[in-house]
């Protein structure tokens, strides 16, 4: 299947074209003729799956551009969702001449947005609190909606936004189509299906991108003066080796592999910007042990062949569960066991939160200096319990105790020099 069997304008198909789509996602594929029939859905689908276009493609075939009044509304969970949803819908329809989509959220002066929104809108993506608030200033009548999207609807409904979202969906039209996408289908999701919408069609498209149970995955909460700082010690701790640490952006590479530079970690970093010549520099440097830390970009790492790393660490929480999943799925390689590390500061929980759904982590405290001597030291001894064969050194050892050193300082004084290897 592709894009050009769906019943959608030229100008949609090349749009999506441009973005560097050719074949529809699972959810798409079935989601989007359901939408263009008119009907509600619930669609069980994760972030990462295509569900924005899914909605996206069929809502923008379906506006009627001379009326600039809203026809369709979008509630996000979080700023940044609307952001990016607004944005995924703009680029859908970049070839929609005079089409208009707003993208309305807290933390923004108000008054910007109700400048746009008086000019005349198409599509409203927003967070349920702020479309309230355009709601009752008069900025925003929704009698002319004909479709509502609830984007993650668990989500919102668990972050406290049920009333407002019934009072927005009240004051839709009746006849509107109510779609509702959502990871999971809790209790409280059915009860918004039963009350909003008419004979819902479900749809499931489980999420055939896993992670392997091969890699233990843990998340550090830190404040982001302490972020540098939280590295270092995990680093130091779980006595990292060949690891490869991802940021967002290229700023984030390049403060990240300097000051680890600086405290003479073997590392150096791998850039979008960088040439192809640079890029190969670095990555022989690693291939031959000359380094053991990459520190790189999402776009960077792509494609390149960088696969027996013991430890991934995030030190940005990426953007969504697809780039989390195809970042950690650089450790555990070839049958082995990974670890993959996410630090995440208080702005970027929301993203976490999404990414954390989807994914077994677990939660633990980025260990203090005074822990990190014992537990580099319990990661040798755990290492030095499989030992077998060990007759001939217990002769050894018995030999050369004496007075000062019993056999457990032996054991103290071999830990501390394996410690300081
Ligand atoms: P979403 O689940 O909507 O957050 O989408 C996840 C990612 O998949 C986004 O970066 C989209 O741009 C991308 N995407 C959406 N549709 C397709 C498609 N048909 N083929 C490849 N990637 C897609």
């Amino acid at each position: 299947m592709n894009f050009d069997d769906f019943d959608i304008s030229d100008d949609i198909k090349k749009a999506i074209g441009d973005m560097g789509f050719t074949k529809p996602t699972p959810i798409q594929a079935k989601a989007i003729p359901e939408v263009l029939r008119s009907i509600d859905l619930i669609a069980q689908a994760q972030t990462g799956s295509g569900k924005t276009l899914a909605f996206a493609v069929p809502i923008l075939e379906k506006l009627f551009i001379p009326d600039r009044s809203p026809q369709a509304i979008v509630l996000c969970p979080t700023r940044e969702l609307c952001m990016q949803v607004a944005d995924e819908i703009e680029r859908a329809g970049s070839k929609i001449k005079k089409l208009k989509v707003l993208a309305v959220y807290g933390g923004q002066p108000i008054g910007k947005q109700t400048r746009v929104l008086k000019k005349g809108v198409h599509v409203v993506v927003g967070t349920p609190g702020r479309v309230i608030d355009h709601m009752e200033r008069e900025n925003l009548d929704l009698i002319g909606v004909e479709s509502v999207i609830l984007d993650e609807a668990d989500e919102m409904l668990e972050m406290g936004f049920r009333e407002d979202i019934e009072l927005i969906l009240a004051s839709t039209p009746r006849q509107r189509q109510t779609l509702m996408f959502s990871a999971t289908i809790p209790k409280e999701v059915r009860e918004i299906a039963e009350v909003y919408q008419k004979n819902p069609k479900f749809i499931k498209i489980s999420s055939n991108k896993k992670t392997t149970p091969k890699i233990t995955q843990y998340y550090f909460m830190c404040d982001i003066r302490d972020k540098f700082d939280s590295l270092t010690r995990l680093i130091d701790a779980y006595d990292v080796k060949r690891s490869l640490i991802f940021c967002n952006t290229k700023k984030s590479v390049n403060y990240v592999s300097k000051h680890l530079k600086k405290e003479d970690f073997p590392v150096d970093a791998l850039h979008g910007d960088m040439t192809q010549k640079a890029r190969d520099k670095v990555m022989n440097k690693f291939r031959n042990g000359n380094i053991s830390i990459l520190v790189a970009s999402d776009v960077a790492a792509r494609g390149l062949d960088i696969d027996d790393v013991g430890v991934v660490i995030n030190y940005d929480v990426p953007q969504n569960n697809d780039d989390y999943i195809h970042r950690i799925g650089r450790t555990a390689r070839a049958g082995k066991s990974g670890l993959a590390f996410t630090l995440v500061f208080e702005d970027e929980i929301p993203r976490f939160n999404r990414i954390k759904k989807s994914n077994k982590v677990e939660k633990k405290e980025v260990p203090m200096p005074g822990e990190i001597t014992e537990m580099k030291a319990n990661l040798i001894l755990n290492e030095v319990k499989k030992s077998k064969n060990l007759d001939e050194y217990i002769k050894i050892i018995k030999k050369n105790e004496d007075n000062e050193f019993s056999s457990t300082e032996l054991a103290a004084a071999l830990l501390k020099k394996m410690r300081e290897k």
